[in-house]
């Protein structure tokens, strides 16, 4: 993509992504770039693009990367970097109250593009999440990590920053943290999201349908109980042999 003489900004491409502001997957249209004479009097290495969002029209920022210079045309990079991301949510009800506040911080260094201080975050929330579990909850963590890797087929090379952040200590040899990029850090997102799911949210969840069950069955009601499932299949039938 470039910006020519005349200020205009050429980018074939369709770009589509979550608005940060309305949370839908959307196209985006450019609306304003740099001008030619900004970009070449002042030769920066990168800039700044604001497109708007066609579902809601609210503008949202990019960082291109400056390419190179012509007579005639500024290239650009045809990747751009998202300034704001939409606010990562989670259901926290059905986490302990120690694990909450570490959890949302840590959601939100992703949804600033905090990728370092996200996965020092994620390490801090795990380890509360193994004195929350104890040792026998921890390798069973360990066993849930092993299962996401095996269920979204990653590879070692992928699969390995995302291990040591999450399980390594600070007694490790130095350095304590892989460098993480932001395709690691989104499969991070989703391995921690998934990962305090089969903790707390699933858990929790089942242990309360089967109190519910529970309850059903001791005051003998519920769509379960015998009597109204034979009228309904009588009237099934009445109803096949009425119309054969
Ligand atoms: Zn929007």
């Amino acid at each position: 993509m470039y910006i020519d003489i005349n200020n205009r900004l050429h980018d074939d491409q369709t770009r589509a992504l979550t608005c940060p502001h309305c949370a839908v997957y959307t196209h985006v249209t450019p609306v304003a770039a740099p001008s030619f004479a900004d970009l070449a009097a002042t030769r920066p290495k990168q800039t700044g693009l604001v497109y708007r969002c066609d579902a809601c029209n609210s503008p949202i920022f990019m960082r291109a990367q400056v390419r190179g210079h012509a007579a005639d045309r500024i290239e650009l990079s045809a990747q751009l970097e998202e300034i704001e991301r939409p606010p990562e949510s989670f259901d926290y009800a059905d986490l302990p109250p120690e694990i909450e506040p570490l959890l949302s911080e840590t959601l939100q260094c992703y949804s600033n593009s905090l990728f370092n201080a996200f996965a020092t975050m994620c390490r801090r929330t795990l380890q509360a999440v193994f004195a929350n579990l104890g040792e026998a909850g921890k390798l069973r963590v360990f066993d849930e990590l092993n299962n996401v890797r095996d269920m979204a087929e990653l590879d070692l090379e992928t699969f390995a920053p995302i291990k040591r952040v999450l399980f390594g200590t600070d007694s490790d040899p130095p350095p304590h943290f892989p460098p993480i990029d932001d395709f690691q850090a989104a499969l991070l997102l989703e391995v921690v999201k998934d990962l305090m799911y089969e903790c707390y949210v699933r858990r929790a969840r089942l242990r309360q349908a089967i109190v519910v069950r529970r309850a059903g069955s001791r005051t003998g009601g519920g769509p379960d109980a015998t009597g109204s499932a034979p009228t309904e299949h009588k009237s099934h039938d009445a109803l096949a042999n009425g119309s054969a």
